[in-house]
């Protein structure tokens, strides 16, 4: 099928994009990389009067590693996540996990600021950004704002962000040396969706004792979720089987949904599994 007729804007700059979304409101949809905003203008499920093309703006491609935070600018591509050695270097989990996000074509393509705001429930970039505790910058003509990613998400395909705001960067603190982390998805196909995926953060003392956590889980639910009371259990001591199995089960108790693809018992059990999984990972799993 054909979009429904739409009228198209292509600003230049960060201020002209901001401009056209103050203009036209809840009628404009911000074009990014088109990956998941096409098809469904395609299947006419998103009919937008007005498309504000965001790719010639310079500014929103940009990424820099800065006082210890990495800046990946909105337009920053999934290919360039997974292989900039920028990223590779500062926060190897974002690499590992776009490298998922589903075929060469559409990493090529597909941006960043795309995959929160479109804000797919299995969206690698969600889940991971959450545990790496990243926050969201976004600006409209009315001014600016920084928000955790944990507030981005409220409900499935659904953020806080407004119609006339733009997401322009997502700023994510760098690993140190005692940072170790874990990323694992379960799909049913090479390049699909995971029906369920996790990952964790953690930063270990000088004694290998868990100073801090933040494990995430996405899939299973309607928004990637923080899986808190884990993080409490991790917290304090180094990593043992028994600690990882209790941090596990908490998200066995994640809410769950079912469709076609799989019910919501058999997400949360594969989260459970999940999350054992990347906690291994993080210690190399010498346990
Ligand atoms: C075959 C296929 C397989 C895929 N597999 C996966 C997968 O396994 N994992 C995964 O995570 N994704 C997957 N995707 C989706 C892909 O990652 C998209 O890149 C992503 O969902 C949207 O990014 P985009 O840049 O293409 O955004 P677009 O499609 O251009 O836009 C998506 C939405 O975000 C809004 N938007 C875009 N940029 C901004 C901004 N800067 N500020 C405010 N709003 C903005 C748009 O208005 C629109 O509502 C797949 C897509 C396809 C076609």
């Amino acid at each position: 099928m054909k979009p429904a007729p739409f009228r198209y804007v292509r600003p230049q700059t960060r201020m002209e994009a901001m401009e056209a979304l103050a203009r036209y409101g809840e009628d404009a949809k911000v074009l990014a990389g088109g990956q998941s905003l096409v098809p469904l203008m395609n299947l006419r499920l998103a009919r937008p009067k007005v498309l504000v093309d965001i790719n010639r703006v310079a500014e929103l491609g940009t990424l820099e590693r800065r006082d210890g935070v990495l800046i990946l600018g909105a337009l920053v591509r999934h290919r360039q996540v997974e292989r900039d050695v920028r990223v590779t270097e500062a926060c190897p989990i974002l690499s590992r996990a776009a490298a998922h996000i589903g075929f060469p074509a559409v990493r090529n393509r597909g941006t960043v600021g795309g995959s929160l705001a479109h804000a797919d429930p299995a969206a690698e970039l969600g889940c991971v950004l959450l545990a790496t505790g990243a926050v969201v910058v976004l600006e409209s003509t009315d001014g600016r704002r920084e928000v955790p990613i944990e507030d981005l998400f409220v409900g499935p395909y659904t953020t806080c962000i407004r119609p006339e705001e733009l997401l322009v960067e997502v700023r994510v603190p760098v690993f140190g040396e005692t940072t170790r982390w874990g990323f694992a998805e379960f799909t049913r196909h090479e390049g699909g969706f995971a029906l369920a995926l996790a990952a964790c953060v953690l930063h270990l003392d000088g004694q290998g004792r868990v100073a801090a956590a933040r494990v995430a889980v996405g899939g299973a639910g309607p928004v990637p979720v923080r899986l808190r009371e884990a993080e409490q259990v991790l917290q304090g001591a180094p990593l043992s089987e028994e600690r990882v199995a209790e941090a596990a089960s908490f998200a066995c108790a994640v809410e769950g949904y079912d469709d076609v693809h799989a019910p919501a018992w058999y997400r949360q059990r594969l989260a459970g599994w999940l999350v054992r999984r990347v906690l291994q990972q993080a210690v190399g799993e010498e346990m």
